[in-house]
């Protein structure tokens, strides 16, 4: 079970979740001292987090989320780079704490439409965090022995550690997303007929929502980032790709061929996110035509997140103290 005091904050959030459509908010402060992100205050961070997060799909639809969406005057642009700095220290901080502490882990699995920046926004947002406690995973198309396991099979292998953060880049979901876009991948999966039929999707969408609450239940902290880039902005950057010399490589034809199904995957990812939105596994549909703007919200997304755990080095037993006293007294009477 979770501390109360965890849950608590969640149901806190619950009854005050926002949509991008709410009445801006003040001015970024640079006088609080307990910011959990240098120069947000507490109130600023969790309004602007509101802002994003999805704890409940009733009534999700992905259409009502702006990509090009800043958050108004909560954020100041100018600030931008200050804020996301402050965060990225403060995780490095964090996550000391979480790998002494050596109770929770927190699992994070980044979503997105190809260009939509998932790569940089992982790289920007870990720059300050000590890599022997994060583990990122890339989740590409499964190989013959992945394809020969149930789906959630080589996620759970890729799990992190009690202490650990573990980074998913596209991850378990993509069996609800790309292969419900192409059912024929479906079809090499090794499924017995009889349980390939039309009830698959909610099926494993249903699989999905039960093995995050499993895991929740095990001590791992979920976030899940769907970073929501625009049509428009997805060709602006592909074009970026192709034009400048120093960026081919990070195009590739298969991503032109995904476009063509942009309508397909908008619509399995609202599936999706309104299947698996829960306060122990929340959605953050991050506005990412900005890049400087999603990765602000996402390291402030783990910060808080972390920030809640109350995270401290876990009491020794009676033997490790003991052993501590014994290696005191030896390396004294060296
Ligand atoms: P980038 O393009 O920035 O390197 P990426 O995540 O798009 O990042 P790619 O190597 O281009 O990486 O693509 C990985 C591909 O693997 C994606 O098209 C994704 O849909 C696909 N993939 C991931 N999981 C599965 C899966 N379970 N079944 C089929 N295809 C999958
Ligand atoms: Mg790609």
């Amino acid at each position: 079970m979770r501390p109360s005091g965890f849950r608590c904050h969640f149901n806190l959030r619950m009854r005050h979740t926002a949509r991008p459509n709410q009445p801006e908010g003040p001015r970024v402060s640079s006088s609080d001292a307990k910011n959990p992100v240098k120069h947000l205050s507490g109130k600023e961070l969790h309004k602007l987090l509101d802002r994003y997060r999805v704890t409940d799909g009733k009534g999700f639809r992905l259409k009502d989320w702006d990509p090009d969406d800043t958050a108004g005057r909560l954020i100041d642009k100018a600030h931008a780079t200050a804020l996301l700095n402050g965060g990225v220290e403060h995780l490095a901080t964090l996550q000391e704490k979480l790998y002494a502490q050596d109770r929770w882990s927190v699992l994070c699995v980044f979503q997105a439409m190809d260009a939509a920046g998932k790569d940089g926004t992982i790289k920007h947002v870990l720059s300050g965090v000590n890599p022997q406690g994060v583990t990122v995973t890339s989740f590409k198309a499964p190989s013959p022995e992945e394809l020969k396991h149930d789906f959630l099979w080589r996620a759970a292998r890729a799990l992190p550690e009690r202490g650990r953060i573990g980074i998913f880049n596209r991850s378990h979901y993509e069996e609800t997303l790309v292969v419900r876009v192409h059912p024929e991948l479906l079809d090499k999966q090794h499924l017995p007929p009889e349980l390939n039929g039309k009830k698959v999707w909610d099926r494993r969408l249903g699989a999905i929502a039960g093995f995050e609450q499993y895991l929740a239940d095990q001590g791992t902290v979920i976030l899940k980032f769907f970073l929501h880039i625009s049509k428009d902005e997805q060709k602006r950057r592909f074009l970026e790709r192709l034009d400048d010399k120093a960026k081919n490589w990070k195009f590739s034809t298969a991503d032109l061929r995904e476009r063509a199904y942009w309508d397909n995957y908008q619509h399995v990812y609202e599936q999706a996110i309104a299947a698996t939105a829960t306060p122990h596994a929340p959605w953050f549909v991050v506005p990412s035509d900005n890049k400087w703007f999603t990765r602000l919200v996402v390291v402030c997304a783990i910060v808080d997140a972390l920030d809640r755990l109350d995270l401290r080095p876990r009491d020794l037993t009676a033997d490790e103290t003991a052993a501590l006293a014994a290696a005191r007294t030896k390396l004294m009477d060296e």
